[in-house]
């Protein structure tokens, strides 16, 4: 027998042995990266906590709960999404006619005094509250425990008309404004009350919004492209824009005036020095259109500042770390307006997703939007393997295949080095690996084998650790044993290959 089969076997040895077995301490101490997963109340109400972390601790190899604290989005909270089917654990059936969303422990008044924001406890789950929930179970474990913490609201919580963002229309928006010193006090507010009233990590932000440019171009995976409803145009923006000696008028001008060329790409009307010159014109003459999207980013960022200074001053040693939204895997535009170096400064980590098998079908989608509009001269195939030029993905399948065969572990390993390179140190990358997130009929659905591979790349390529997303309530258990197997085999065996036949 050959070395390297020794090792195999040896590893394989490691990751069976009684010694190590999940959850015991001995397993503990061998891991000392951080391995978490998202999960929301629900699960816990359908399952019973021990039970929950039995099956996080032995199967997933998990030692920290990214708990959906506070979202009125499905992504983090709730079962299962209407129409998707059930993974084999919790309850078969949906909770469409109860699932609201909101705070999903107990606000304290007395931190909300500043906001009009007052009202968010959620009202699905009854009385429950998820961190007096888990939080005594968690700790006799040793497990981590951070509150993630979403930027999605519903338009009937009191208080969200009067702070809405005002679209290029003059329309309220379902969105915040994050130049409202309202909704800047709630997100202090928020993550205040979560560090002070109860014994927990830290915090990870969500923010998942775009700025007024690539919403109106559609230039995001999961968007539509709605070029007149772009935001924020409301009081708060213009004062925001004297202060800096922008002038609101142009800028309005500009986005009508983009508005005006979505519009006639997506018809076909074409322009006669064709579709990208028109647009690059547009941003020669408007640089206001850029700028304005700047505004956006400043104040996105700003909230983000300020939740970590808010959280660093109650004690230095919690945690915070801020979602990267899939969108930063596939648009070059959108990497420009992020450098992971300025993040790292003001976070403890960043969870950047890698999530490869729904990735497929988004990344098609993505370029889908961007070929009907600025790029609607270049053929989508080729459209596609340019971009790729421009990410630098050399393994992923072309256009007409990417949604059934979903990204590679390569995408994931060269996400994980670029995040890792982009802070150069300053604070720790954490890939979201996806396990079982909702794809279309015809898209990839990942086997426990790719999701063992996708968890071994983002370990191999030197994540400081990982977060299983998005939500326990829509992982297969054997998908979420892969993940653990490979987080196993990674940290007991110095070759670095996981125990997939496919790795073997
Ligand atoms: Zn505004």
């Amino acid at each position: 027998m050959n070395s390297r089969r020794q090792l195999l076997k040896a590893a394989a040895a490691t990751a069976i042995a009684p010694g190590v077995m999940p959850g015991s301490a001995s397993a503990a101490e061998k891991m000392p990266k951080m391995i978490g997963i998202q999960a929301g109340a629900v699960s816990f109400i359908d399952e019973g906590v021990p039970q929950v972390l039995d099956i996080f601790q032995e199967r997933g190899a998990i030692n920290a709960l990214f708990l959906a604290t506070f979202t009125y989005g499905r992504g983090l909270a709730g079962r299962q999404i209407p129409g998707q089917p059930f993974p084999d654990h919790g309850k078969q059936e949906s909770d469409e006619k109860f699932f609201h969303g909101g705070n999903y422990a107990t606000p304290h008044a007395q931190f909300y005094a500043n906001t009009i924001l007052k009202q968010t406890r959620a009202p699905d789950l009854g009385d429950a509250d998820i961190l007096r929930m888990v939080l005594p179970e968690a700790k006799k474990r040793g497990m981590s425990v951070f509150c993630s913490c979403e930027d999605v609201w519903r338009s009937s919580v009191p208080g969200v008309n009067e702070v809405a963002e005002v679209d290029l229309r003059g329309r309220k928006a379902g969105t915040l404004c994050l130049f409202n010193p309202d909704v800047r006090d709630f997100w202090t507010a928020l993550v205040s009350d979560y560090c002070r009233s109860y014994d927990v990590d830290g915090i990870l932000f969500f923010n998942e919004r775009n700025g007024p440019l690539l919403n109106a171009l559609g230039a995001s995976h999961a968007q539509s492209i709605s070029s007149s409803r772009v935001t924020c145009f409301c009081e708060h923006h213009q004062k925001a824009a004297r202060e800096r000696g922008i002038s609101f008028d142009r800028s309005r001008e500009g986005y009508l005036r983009l508005d005006q060329l979505v519009q006639n790409s997506l018809a076909g009307k074409r322009p006669s020095d064709g579709y990208f010159v028109e647009f690059w014109r547009l941003l020669v003459e408007y640089p206001e259109i850029l700028i304005w999207d700047r505004l956006f980013d400043e104040a996105k960022h700003r909230v983000l500042a300020e939740v970590y200074s808010t959280v660093k001053a109650i004690r230095p040693t919690l945690q915070v770390g801020f979602h990267i939204e899939h969108v930063n895997s596939f648009n070059p535009i959108f990497r420009a307006t992020r450098r992971y170096d300025e993040l790292a400064r003001k976070c403890d980590f960043l969870k950047v997703v890698v999530y490869n098998n729904c990735g497929g079908e988004r990344y098609a989608h993505f370029i889908d939007n961007i070929a009907s509009t600025v790029f609607r001269d270049v053929p989508k195939a080729e459209l596609k393997r340019f971009n790729d030029h421009l990410l630098n993905y050399t393994q992923e399948k072309d256009l007409q295949e990417l949604a059934s065969a979903g990204l590679s572990p390569d995408y994931v390993a060269r996400e994980t080095q670029r995040a890792i390179a982009g802070v150069g140190g300053r604070c720790k990358i954490l890939p979201g690996i996806d396990i079982g997130i909702p794809t279309g009929k015809n898209s990839r659905k990942a086997s426990p084998e790719d999701t063992c591979a996708a968890t071994a790349a983002a370990l191999r390529a030197g994540a400081d650790g990982l977060i299983f997303s998005r939500k326990y309530s829509e992982m297969n258990l054997a998908n979420l044993s892969a993940a653990g197997r490979a987080v196993r085999a990674m940290s007991a065996w110095s070759q670095q290959r996981c125990l997939c036949p496919s790795q073997v």
